[in-house]
């Protein structure tokens, strides 16, 4: 199949009406670029200087607040678009993204020794993961810059989701995923209509060919880690557990991390709710990764450097936190430092075995990755990092369905066995007194 080649170059550039952002500023350096003027990162550090996109609060707390968003019906993440980096009549994606239910759990509160637990349901999103977020932002920003074709590598997720949001916009894409990506999710991808390029390699492999390609092509790049865009898409997701907490913020908030966007999403949308006045503490941030994928535990247990940190060679059955190098990791290790918490591990039985727990616990029925949230929990209550006054929210970023295979893994692995009969009230009979 004939990739899509874009015709002109485009420049990442806004038009400049963004009134709400004071500039875009690198993590390394700290040097700022006007919205307009700024690149995808940092012109003097490279790829490393991922930029971070700054606010003029005043001017945003004009336009929103507290009691404006109580009368706000847009039931979507676009609630907070004042507060994020879109023009006020940026056309967004018709599918509704956002505004997934935070639910309380008291049994697992009870069962944890916590004062309260909530848990976060981004299986809700349309295409089935907290990635919508990000790529409903790339879509404006594409829109906004008159791209022809947008591009993503992707472990799965951030891949299911541009091609979703993509497919109601009717905007071509080119997606990179490791061929070993769970089938349901190549499953959304063709089903949505993406190009989709199955590398034969890992998912940094499958990142860096989408660099590549990126730049020969002209295509607009929603990479993680490089997007500077994306971060402010997973931040509603932190302004959404603050709201639907009705502005009490939790003592603690609990997330896997594979990139490390999301977490510095969620460092985000707590410096800009401190910022707007709207909280009176920051959650401290807690993130949990999977032990065959520990990059920022190593470097948060051995205090490293994760700019000359060296990558590690990843491996987990949790494949949308497996990662050789996050690619976000500055503002991954700044979120867990500056809050207060700390990087977590948990091994694959851990978050085989939480997917259970968590689904009969709440109802929420997690991939692994958004199981091994709640596993880093389970680890974290038993060191007594987090204790019986603490209110703990959980974000289960992903949905069991993603992946029925490590599913059916999990319920096995728990003992949970279907009871197979014939046909007859007396064989259920049977069965159900075999079973006690
Ligand atoms: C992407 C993803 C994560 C990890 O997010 P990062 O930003 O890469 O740290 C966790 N869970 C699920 C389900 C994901 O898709
Ligand atoms: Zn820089």
């Amino acid at each position: 199949m004939p990739l899509p080649v874009q015709q002109e170059p485009v420049s990442f550039m806004t038009d400049g009406r963004l009134e709400q952002v004071t500039g875009l500023v690198c993590v390394i350096c700290e040097q700022s670029y006007p919205a307009e003027e700024a690149g995808y990162v940092c012109r003097q550090c490279g790829n490393e200087g991922i930029l971070d996109v700054r606010y003029d609060y005043e001017r945003v707390g004009s336009r929103l607040s507290r009691e404006s968003l109580a009368d706000d019906r847009e039931m979507s993440m676009w609630r907070y678009r004042p507060l994020m980096p879109v023009a006020a009549d940026a056309e967004v994606p018709p599918l509704t993204v956002g505004w997934t239910p935070t639910y309380d759990a008291p049994r697992l509160a009870a069962a944890l020794g916590l004062a309260g637990v909530w848990v976060k349901d981004e299986g809700r999103q349309p295409t089935a993961s907290l990635k919508d977020r990000a790529s409903a932002m790339a879509l404006v920003k594409a829109r906004e810059v008159g791209a022809d074709v947008v591009t993503t590598a992707s472990t799965g997720n951030a891949a299911a989701a541009l091609s979703g949001l993509s497919a109601s916009m009717g905007q071509k894409n080119v997606i990179f995923v490791p061929e070993s990506a769970p089938q349901a999710k190549i499953a959304q991808l063709l089903a949505y209509g993406s190009t989709v390029v199955l590398v034969k390699g890992n998912y940094g492999d499958a990142f860096d060919l989408c660099m590549a390609a990126s730049a020969e092509y002209g295509w607009y790049n929603r990479n993680t880690g490089f997007n500077p865009y994306m971060t402010e898409g997973k931040k509603t997701a932190g302004l959404e557990i603050l709201e639907q907490l009705e502005w009490n913020a939790p003592d603690a908030i609990f997330v896997s991390v594979g990139d490390g966007s999301i977490i510095g999403g969620l460092h985000k949308a707590m410096k800009d709710a401190l910022a707007l006045g709207w909280i009176d503490h920051s959650p401290r941030l807690f993130g949990i990764q999977a032990a065959g994928s520990d990059y920022l535990v190593q470097a948060f247990e051995n205090n490293e450097d994760v700019l000359t940190k060296a990558p590690i060679s990843a491996d987990t059955l949790a494949d949308s936190i497996s990662a050789d190098l996050p690619r976000d990791r500055i503002k991954a290790m700044a979120a867990v430092r500056e809050t207060g918490g700390a990087y977590l591990r948990v091994s694959d039985e851990a978050i085989l075995a939480a997917v259970p727990v968590l689904a009969r616990g709440s109802g929420v029925f997690a991939e692994p990755a958004g199981a091994a949230a709640y596993a880093g929990l389970v680890v974290a209550a038993k060191r007594g990092l987090v204790g019986s006054s603490d209110r703990v929210a959980v974000l289960s970023t992903g949905s069991g369905l993603k992946d029925v295979a490590s599913a059916m893994k999990a319920v096995m692995a728990a003992g949970s066995e279907p009871m197979v009969i014939e046909p007859t009230l007396a064989a259920l009979k049977e069965a159900l007194a075999t079973r006690g």
